[in-house]
């Protein structure tokens, strides 16, 4: 219990539904989180560093969404 409570809190797992409420406010809403591949996040590989950016995907594929997104900027969601 208390470890899908603390996933539900911190964790954003590729495939994670997500509310996107950062900086871009025409793509607000909900999309579903993969790990950013565009190549800064690449290079963040290359030195061992974390990836901690997300890439945002439409859930029905209509749309391209905005990529390269701060894990401050989405929260996991309920539904998901
Ligand atoms: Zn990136």
């Amino acid at each position: 219990m208390s470890d899908m409570l603390f996933r539900g809190i911190d964790l954003i797992e590729p495939g994670d539904l997500v509310i996107y409420h950062g900086s871009i406010e025409s793509h607000h809403g909900l999309w579903l989180a993969l790990p950013c591949l565009c190549h800064n996040c690449e290079n963040a590989d290359v030195l061992g560093l974390p990836r901690t950016r997300f890439t945002l995907v439409d859930p029905w594929g209509e749309i391209a969404g905005p990529h390269d997104v701060r894990r401050e900027s989405i929260t996991r969601s309920i539904a998901g």
